[in-house]
């Protein structure tokens, strides 16, 4: 969808002189699209617009709704054309929280925005304040790179039988490479000691396995930095007990969505992260918490999220002179114990203030410093500048087999009968039955009674020969089985690339 439209902060801000070409032109705004979001997303925006404002941060703001007015006017989506259009003129979008319909209704806008937009990188820096903001660990300062357009969010799910629904995880190499890669440059840019690498691929060896693998192949070309990799169940036991032994993690999208939601949490509140969403020609920046509905209107959400959001999209657009003053002056005004009621402890802070007083106080120290939180420091920041992933040489596949998938439920259940039917289909094909799996447990051949199974059966058929199969071996199959009576409900196809398996090996195998 985005294709070759160049953002226009790009072009304004070669317009701006900063990349010395026209210095007449310095007052030159940078266009950024707003919506303002659901629940508590108008007050901390208007918070946050509002301090960018006194901040002279030179912004042409355009705003556009999205959400549930937009839905319930007849767009599926959730997001009207005009405001595609405008997040493709702007390149940037500023965005409030948005309530996401639950058990039905839209799909996630966030999703939708993310992958429509190709924003594969989203970044969420996870700092504690403490003493100033209560937290179990003081110091703390990790960064989470989560992959933000694959694995089980691509969101293709189907029930296939009465019992078993299934949801698929895609992991392709491009989109590993890509967050890998980003990871390791923002460590470089930002000065960062360490990568590190979360996977399951103990247990899901294609898909982890390639991420994991990616990781490898791309850590070296780092040096200067240290990198590792944990399996992502002790890992994140790790990083919510000894946080500070982490520095930047990059993940695969689901295990980053709950990571960086845990390690934020334990800096001291989910309130005060920002994120921000980076793809080759958009951005978005949006606070990492929800609409929260239950205190919306009250004038007491925390701002600092979208705030900090807002800071990281300075950057991105080439401002890192007001990102630093808006981000310098929110650090003092947290050590000013000018606090939200989310983050208010009456042993550290010295005023309970609402939304809105929030955002003023932090207008009031624009051009301050904190006195003990660290300085933030931006100066001579870019947009990080990331080389193209070249397209891998095309591996040599060949069909070797096929999964066939069956819903078959006759009572007791026995694989035993079932084989007898598959084998008699494969008859004279050139093909034999392998193995039946049910839930992955083999079952057939050599099952053990004890084994529960459900109505989804995964029956593995490979050449005779144990050479290639053809597609019409594989439809002949089908229709065989069909007429068996039987409910085929799916196949994955078995194929070797240059010769190594690219289909998990049953249990004997
Ligand atoms: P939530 O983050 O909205 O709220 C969780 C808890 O944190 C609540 O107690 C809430 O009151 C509190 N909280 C959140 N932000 C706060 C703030 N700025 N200041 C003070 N307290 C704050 O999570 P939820 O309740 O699970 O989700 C509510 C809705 O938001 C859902 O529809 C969900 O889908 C949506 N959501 C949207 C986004 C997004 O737009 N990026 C992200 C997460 C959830």
């Amino acid at each position: 969808m985005i294709s070759t439209l160049a953002p226009a902060y790009a072009v304004e801000n070669a317009a701006s002189g900063r990349d010395g070409s026209c210095p007449s032109a310095a007052a030159a705004k940078t266009a950024v699209t707003v919506v303002r979001g659901d629940g508590i997303g108008p007050e901390i925006m208007e918070a946050t617009l509002r301090l960018l404002e006194a901040a002279q941060a030179g912004l042409d703001l355009r705003q556009v709704e999205m959400g549930k007015a937009v839905y319930e006017r007849g767009h599926s989506a959730g997001i009207e054309p005009s405001a595609w259009d405008s997040i493709r003129q702007t390149g940037v979008l500023l965005k409030g929280p948005i309530t996401t319909p639950q058990g039905g209704g839209y799909k996630s806008l966030n999703v939708t925005l993310r992958k429509t937009l190709g924003l594969y990188a989203n970044v969420r820096p996870c700092v504690a304040y403490d003493p100033f903001v209560a937290s179990r660990f003081p110091g703390m300062d990790v960064v989470i790179v989560r992959e933000n357009e694959e694995d089980t969010y691509a969101g293709i799910e189907h029930r296939q039988t009465a019992e078993v629904t299934q949801c698929l995880k895609l992991i392709s190499r491009p989109g590993c490479e890509r967050i890998v890669r980003y990871a390791f440059e923002y460590a470089k840019a930002y000065g960062r000691k360490k990568v590190s690498c979360f996977t399951k691929d103990n247990i899901m060896k294609a898909t982890d396995g390639l991420f994991h693998k990616v990781f490898d192949e791309i850590a070296p070309q780092y040096p200067d930095i240290e990198n590792e990799h944990w399996i992502i169940d002790i890992g994140a036991a790790r990083l919510a007990d000894t946080p500070n032994d982490f520095d930047v993690i990059v993940t695969p999208n689901l295990y980053g969505d709950i990571l960086s939601d845990i390690a934020a949490q334990i800096t001291g509140s989910v309130g005060l992260g920002g994120s921000a969403n980076i793809g080759p020609t958009a951005a978005m920046f949006e606070a990492i918490h929800g609409s929260a509905p239950t205190i919306a209107g009250q004038d007491v959400a925390n701002p600092s999220g979208l705030i900090l959001a807002a800071v990281q999209m300075l950057t991105h657009v080439g401002k890192p002179e007001v990102a630093e003053r808006v981000h310098n002056a929110w650090l003092r005004t947290i050590e000013d114990g000018v606090h939200t009621p989310d983050v208010y402890d009456g042993s550290v802070s010295r005023q309970r203030v609402g939304t809105q007083a929030f955002a003023d106080a932090l207008a009031e120290r624009l051009g301050e410093s904190p006195k003990k939180l660290a300085p933030a420091s931006y100066a001579g920041r870019k947009p990080l500048d990331l080389p193209a992933t070249q397209p891998a040489a095309k591996p040599k596949k060949e069909l070797v087999g096929v999964d066939v998938f069956i819903d078959w439920d006759r009572p007791g259940r026995k694989p035993e009968m079932l084989a007898i039917f598959l084998q008699s289909a494969a008859q004279h094909l050139g093909m034999k039955l392998k193995m039946i799996t049910n839930r992955g447990v083999k079952v057939w051949p050599e099952g053990l009674p004890e084994t529960f199974c459900t109505d989804h059966w995964r029956c593995r058929f490979v050449a005779l020969d144990g050479g290639p199969v053809t597609h019409g071996q594989v439809t002949a199959l089908l229709g065989r089985i069909a007429r068996q009576g039987l409910d085929f409900i799916k196949t994955e196809h078995l194929c070797t690339f240059d010769g190594q398996p690219g289909y998990s090996m049953g249990q004997g195998e």
